[in-house]
């Protein structure tokens, strides 16, 4: 451990005091030893498992996750993936027509609290544990459980043998304690979105077939006694024994393939990234690159951010997609450079979104996914000026993603981001709602409380809130406060109804020697708004109107060319300001010059007067 780390670990626990105090979370520590016959894809396991219950209630029951369950024809993501109207491929019919080797599941051998049996319910993918003895509020509880589980065949994330040969991709895959919060249990049925879990610290031993080599969440603990690469061609089938250590995580992944090849890159702050794949034409190329492009990527994100806290970080070839894992990510790997780039650096912005900010996934699907997929987009754009990989920078890289967001918004299919992301009727209203308008939120903000500011708070955001649990209302209050404006309007608008802007340009005149220029508010969610007046001595001046919920103005960082006005009331439809030159000196006036507002109809924010 170097010092760099062991001062973030010092602050990171300093901070998580003073949250504690501020609003209670419950904590964990995972023993487990897993024993897995590769002959059959099936494993035993043992937990143990310690609650801290830093709630103020007494628990008597415990829930967990059973995430394999899910993997078995009838199961609650099998009946979903059949019913939704657009399913996604990767699931389909598939859960339907796997036979009993091909399933996922956890049998549970025995539940014990100290030496009591305990008594448990079985609901699908969730586990239902009635304690003996109930655990008050500032204690704590150690449940052991046996189980044996069988790896399903891939379908949606975790699984064996993914599409490029992966063995075995075990995210998921042990049962897992529901999260206990200010809001209850919460214990969604795995349909094959979003995860939540409580944070702590993990110990995991696997013992393996020796030709498998093992990537993990955590720092192995035992690298002399086992690696990649150099059983490969183990013909004795002595098992090798892995050990892992994570601390402050609330999830654990791992991967096992006897092919893998695995480099590493040591940063200059001592934090190691492990890469992890099967070398073929394709990825040879690709992946070799990786390491320098990443290593130049974190000290941008770190920037804008907030550091990266653990010791290490894994891109691990696997899964089905890209999914991002507390210190590891599993990504498809057979890729050309820039696809690699571009899901690795999603992949990665959720160990801040998600990792160390660990909002309930299923209730604001937004704030991790929509926060990773705009951060990306920020990281890629400064790759692409760096030329530190190839492509044509954007001067706004969130247009195409406002445009998509606009483009949906219209289409009547659109839910309120404040739906579980469960229920949303299909999965492209989830998509667009979580990835699309979780992004558009940031871009909106940004427009809003302009760029210092914001830049500010998604600092103040990450110091705050690491490794707590925020909400929708915790976010806000911070952009509140880096701001100094109120913006609970945006976020009552934006998260919860699917009202939408548009903004005009009404009519024109001249009076008295002066321009006239009438706005509308055609839509009901009320925005501050910019209008570019350009005026045919080839001068332009940006008029900035803020919105009367806001009780203040952006501060721009460019202030020379920009004219505030007073506030438009939220209430009233039309505004009105003069400009004190004729109307034939003016040439064009634009509403939404930047194209940042999301204004949902563009026909009626320009007039152009060319002479
Ligand atoms: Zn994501």
């Amino acid at each position: 451990m170097n010092l760099t780390r062991l001062s973030v670990i010092l602050i990171g626990c300093l901070n998580m005091t003073h949250a504690q105090s501020y609003r209670w979370q419950q904590r964990v520590e995972y023993k487990m030893q897993i024993d897995f016959d590769a002959d059959n894809h099936q494993f035993d396991g043992n937990q143990n498992l310690k609650l801290w219950n830093n709630s103020p209630d007494t628990l008597k029951k415990l829930f967990y996750h059973l995430y394999f369950n899910a993997f078995q024809p009838g199961s609650d993501m099998d009946i979903k993936s059949r019913e939704i109207a657009d399913p996604d491929p990767r699931i389909g019919n598939r859960i339907q027509k796997l036979n009993k080797e091909e399933i996922g599941f956890h049998k549970i051998y025995f539940i014990k609290q100290g030496r009591e049996r305990l008594k448990y319910t079985v609901h699908g993918t969730i586990l239902e544990v009635l304690l003996e003895k109930p655990v008050k509020p500032g204690e704590s509880v150690t449940i052991d459980m046996s189980f044996r589980s069988q790896v399903p065949v891939q379908i949606r994330r975790s699984g064996r043998n993914n599409a490029e040969g992966i063995d075995y991709s075990m995210a998921q895959w042990y049962p897992k304690l529901c999260n206990y919060d200010e809001q209850g249990w919460h214990t969604p049925s795995y349909i094959a979105r979003e995860f939540y879990g409580p944070w702590g610290d993990f110990d995991v031993t696997i013992y393996m077939d020796k030709k498998y080599c093992i990537a993990a969440t955590g720092i192995l603990q035992n690298p002399d006694e086992v690696g990649c690469g150099y059983s490969k061609n183990a013909t004795n089938r002595n098992k090798k024994v892995w050990k892992f250590h994570a601390e402050n995580v609330h999830d654990f992944v791992w991967t096992a393939d006897p092919d893998y090849t695995h480099t590493t890159f040591t940063r200059k702050n001592g934090c190691v990234l492990h890469f992890f794949y099967q070398e073929n034409e394709k990825t040879k190329e690709s992946w070799s690159q990786l390491p320098k492009i990443l290593d130049k990527a974190f000290d941008f994100i770190e920037t804008k951010y907030g550091p990266y806290p653990f010791p290490a970080y894994s891109f691990i070839q696997g899964g089905d997609g890209g999914m991002e894992y507390p210190m590891a990510t599993l990504i498809t790997g057979n890729r050309s450079i820039n696809s690699l780039v571009g899901v690795s650096l999603h992949e990665l912005m959720h160990s801040w979104y998600q990792m160390m900010l660990a909002t309930n996934e299923s209730l604001y699907p937004w704030m991790d996914e929509g926060f990773a997929s705009y951060a990306e987009e920020e990281v890629f754009n400064y790759l692409k000026q760096e030329k530190i990989i190839s492509g044509e920078p954007a001067i706004d890289p969130h247009l195409e993603t406002i445009k998509n967001y606009i483009a949906f918004a219209q289409s009547g299919l659109e839910e309120a981001l404040s739906t579980h992301a469960d229920h949303y009727a299909t999965n492209r209203a989830y998509g667009m709602a979580a990835y699309v308008k979780g992004a558009v939120c940031l871009a909106e903000l940004k427009y809003i409380i302009g760029e210092n500011a914001f830049n500010k708070g998604m600092l103040d955001y990450y110091w705050q809130w690491k490794f707590r649990h925020p909400n929708p209302n915790d976010f806000i209050r911070v952009m509140e406060k880096a701001a100094d404006l109120e913006l609970d309007w945006f976020k009552e608008y934006f998260v919860y109804t699917t009202k939408k802007v548009d903004y005009g340009i009404d009519s024109i005149y001249e009076a008295n020697g002066k321009s006239i220029i009438k706005l509308k508010r055609y839509e009901l969610f009320p925005m501050p708004i910019e209008v570019k007046v350009s005026f045919t001595d080839g001068k332009q001046i940006l008029y900035y109107i803020p919105l009367d919920l806001m009780m203040g103005s952006k501060q721009f960082t460019d202030t020379k060319r920009v004219q505030p006005l007073p506030a438009w009331s939220w209430v009233n439809p039309v505004y009105q300001f003069d400009i004190d030159r004729k109307l034939s000196e003016i040439s064009e006036i634009r509403l939404n010059p930047e194209n940042q507002l999301i204004d949902i109809n563009s026909s009626n924010d320009v007039i152009s007067l060319k002479k």
